[in-house]
């Protein structure tokens, strides 16, 4: 599947790790929008929030496990933003599921 997030996981396409357990990974992202800003991935390929089952929503639970410990190691006590963009007019650009986890300043009150 020509998926670069599949890639970044397989390490065919390198990344800057931020954190990494058997069912997610999390890197730093190529442009970032706040002073901090990972991306966490699950590893198994889940096209967006919209593919998200019974089957595979334990993916989903582990990162959210996972995510207070990437803050903690990135310095966001004094809070983060997690987004994830789903289809088109959310303006998603990948199409496998990722948690954007950003902060290192103060964020603005409007999300949309
Ligand atoms: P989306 O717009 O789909 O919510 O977010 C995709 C994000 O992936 C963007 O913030 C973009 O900068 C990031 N991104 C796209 N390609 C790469 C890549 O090859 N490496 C890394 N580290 N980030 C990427
Ligand atoms: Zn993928």
């Amino acid at each position: 599947m020509d998926c670069i997030f599949c890639k970044i996981i397989n390490g065919d396409i390198p990344s800057s790790k931020a954190y990494e357990d058997e069912w997610c990974y999390a890197f730093h992202d190529i442009n970032p929008q706040t002073p901090v800003h990972i991306l966490v991935i699950p590893k198994t390929h889940i096209a967006s929030a919209d593919g998200i089952d019974a089957e595979n929503s334990v993916y989903v639970a582990k990162i959210f496990e996972a995510i207070p410990k990437i803050a903690a190691a990135a310095g966001l006590e004094r809070g983060y933003r997690i987004i994830s963009n789903c289809g088109e007019d959310a303006c998603q650009t990948v199409k496998h599921l990722h948690f954007h986890i950003m902060g290192g300043r103060r964020l603005p009150e409007n999300m949309g």
